[in-house]
């Protein structure tokens, strides 16, 4: 009988498994891909609490380990800590990000304090931090590899408080939870900012530029502009100002906790880049360099004109200006940069380069029909990983393009990675199917972000918490700037731009003229760019005490205005971003890091100038680019590696040379 009912209850208890929540149960799916038509919405919180409550017990068995601390129980052990949670986060921020609903964004509100608080509390936990240090402070005998994930994860104590006094921890903590959900609630505004742009303009945010360039109807350009540059800025429910300065101030407030005299200088105290004043100096130049050029450009776009060049004009005559001295008009070389076709490229560019395979995984599930699925494998077929596309714009997605990973690279687990983009989506009718055509400057998006994403799968580290991407922030942008330059390299071109009606290669007069045209109208595009990384910067060099000073939208304005004077920006030219509308240093880790672009770009152009030197397809280059880089991660101080590669300090003038503004 006693058997029986045993047998019955397992029975039951399989139904009842089946049923339930798919984040408690090991994925028989193909490479342990996501099962994302069994996730349900409701599954998420469970899955949420239960990982956190998790994470806490086997943060507790390292704490309460009998042995003395070593590298293997305590800093090993932390990084394998947090499995479920990192399996549930890896889907829900994923899916918030690029496929959100209202529901999902509740979710995100309800969470996002629960996670902030169980961090607070793992990197404020004193019995933990004197294990780490143990560690730390006799690292003699351990791999480089092992010493640097010490390093990090010693500093993360630190920078999250472990020092302070019980007061001080109390308040830190508070900061971090308050953060956490201003920054969801500033991106949440933007989404609903963006949507109210296109319901206003008729165009979405990603098309803008696209826009501002062929509108031939000016005051419908000055309507656009004012909208696209206003967001977060209407005295609506979606406005950013309040949430901005309540951010500054918290940063300051928390920086200073720290014993640092701005969040500047916090953020940069792990950086390549070290300190502001490293930051400023660097960025200077190249606004006096872009400034210079913009005036110039100006004085060409002045004379078609006829009239003075306001901000909504500036790409307008700019694209006649390219028009008129490249002969380039975009819709000649759009239809040869189909989505489809532009992907096959950006595949053929990492195969040719790496050795590697890359070919359709339709057995793979994906989150959203618009999305697919992609198998990467090393030429004697061992898996690299997996790659979601998820390239057209939709409502539910932010916007922008990112790299992001399902599940990081660890040991002999693959990483999941996806690069979501914001690329006008085909048409939905299949007897007038409009194809997705991508302007140059997607195309180099796409490249990119395919960048960013070889980074995280030839990682090959035993840990998570430094393989693949997790490096500092102005050292990562430096591989996916790098996969830009195979964009427009004849050889490459070849294979993947053909026109999208005839198939007929692109001509390479065509080709001519887009590398002639690349280095055009950087005045404006470094300009902008700089002029985002420069107020990025001023917002946060100022101390707790300063900040206390701002209290209206009207302040924030007059800040923004008088740090684009005393930089030297031109009135016709705005930051790339504008505060309430800075998505990047306010929801999404770039805060004092948006020069980070620029910085590792200088890395990039550098190392770049080495594969032209040795031939683009030079395959020593190329093993050595993979061998130093790409499969490090974090294991190594990002300048150690550098000089390894280069054999040289990286030349911040071949960014200057790069972009013709020397
Ligand atoms: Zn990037």
């Amino acid at each position: 009988m006693k058997k029986l009912l045993i047998a019955f209850g397992a029975v039951v208890l399989m139904i009842s498994c089946s049923q339930k929540n798919p984040f408690f149960q090991e994925w028989d799916t193909p490479y342990g891909t996501a099962p994302f038509s069994q996730i349900k919405t409701e599954h998420y919180l469970p899955a949420f609490k239960e990982g956190i409550k998790q994470e806490k017990a086997e943060i507790k068995a390292i704490i309460d380990c009998k042995e003395a601390p070593t590298f293997e129980n305590t800093v090993a052990a932390y990084d394998r800590a947090g499995a479920l949670l990192a399996k549930v986060s890896g889907v829900f921020f994923n899916l918030a990000e690029s496929d959100s609903t209202p529901e999902m964004q509740a979710i995100e509100e309800e969470v996002m304090p629960m996670i902030t608080e169980a961090e607070n509390e793992i990197f404020m936990n004193e019995d933990l931090f004197k294990r780490v240090k143990a560690v730390y402070d006799n690292m003699d005998g351990l791999t480089r590899e092992q010493q640097m994930a010490t390093k990090k994860l010693y500093q993360s104590f630190e920078r999250n408080g472990v020092g302070l006094d019980a007061e001080g921890k109390k308040r830190f903590a508070e900061i971090s939870t308050k953060l956490a959900s201003l920054s969801q609630k500033f991106g949440q505004n933007l989404l609903a900012e963006n949507n109210a742009f296109k319901e206003a303009t008729g165009i979405t945010v990603s098309e803008y530029y696209d826009f501002m360039g062929s509108c031939p109807d000016r005051a419908k350009r000055e309507q656009v502009f004012k909208a696209y540059s206003s967001r977060g800025n209407n005295a609506n429910e979606n406005d950013n100002n309040g949430i901005v300065l309540e951010i500054l101030k918290l940063r300051a407030e928390q920086a200073q906790l720290l014993g640092y005299k701005s969040f500047a200088d916090y953020q940069l105290s792990n950086k390549m880049a070290g300190d502001p004043a490293t930051v400023d100096n660097f960025l200077q130049p190249i606004m006096d360099a872009s400034m210079a050029k913009a005036k110039e450009e100006m004085k060409d776009m002045q004379k078609i004109a006829g009239h003075k060049i306001e901000p909504w004009d500036y790409s307008y005559y700019a694209e006649k200006v390219r028009a008129q001295k490249y002969a380039l008009d975009e819709s000649q070389t759009k239809p040869y940069f189909q989505a489809d076709s532009v992907l096959k490229g950006v595949f053929y560019a990492a195969e040719t380069i790496y050795g590697i395979k890359i070919e359709p995984a339709p057995e793979v599930e994906v989150y959203n029909p618009s999305a697919s699925a992609w198998k990467l494998t090393e030429p004697d077929g061992s898996l690299i990983g997996i790659f979601y596309k998820d390239y057209y714009v939709r409502p539910t997605k932010r916007g922008g393009a990112w790299m992001n990973n399902f599940r990081d690279q660890e040991g002999d687990i693959r990483p999941i990675i996806v690069n979501v983009c914001n690329f006008p989506a085909p048409g939905e009718d299949p007897t007038d199917a409009q194809p997705s055509l991508l302007t140059i400057d997607n195309v180099q998006t796409a490249f990119h972000e395919f960048g960013h994403a070889l980074h995280g799968f030839l990682s090959k580290c035993n840990y998570k918490s430094i393989s693949g991407t997790s490096v500092a922030r102005d050292f990562v942008e430096t591989f996916s700037q790098f996969n830009e330059n195979f964009a427009f390299v004849p050889e490459i071109l070849a294979v993947y731009a053909n026109n999208y009606q005839t198939g007929e290669t692109i001509p390479a007069e065509l080709v001519a003229k887009i590398q002639n045209a690349l280095k055009f109208n950087q005045g404006f595009t470094c300009g902008e760019l700089c002029a985002a990384s420069i107020l990025d910067m001023k917002w946060h060099e100022m101390t707790a005490q300063e900040l206390e000073a701002f209290k209206t939208p009207q302040d924030i304005r007059d800040f923004e205005a008088k740090v684009c004077k005393e930089m030297g920006l031109v009135d016709e030219i705005i930051p790339r971003y504008r505060t309430t509308y800075f998505n990047h240093i306010f929801n999404s880790g770039y805060s004092a890091g948006y020069y980070s672009y620029l910085w590792s770009e200088v890395l990039a152009v550098d190392a770049w100038e080495k594969f032209k030197a040795d031939g683009v397809f030079n395959k020593e280059t190329a093993k050595s680019f993979r061998e130093t880089f790409l499969e490090k991660g974090g294991s190594e101080e990002p300048m150690t590696l550098y000089k390894q590669f280069r054999g040289a300090d990286p030349d911040p003038s071949a960014l200057m040379r790069a972009r013709g503004l020397k």
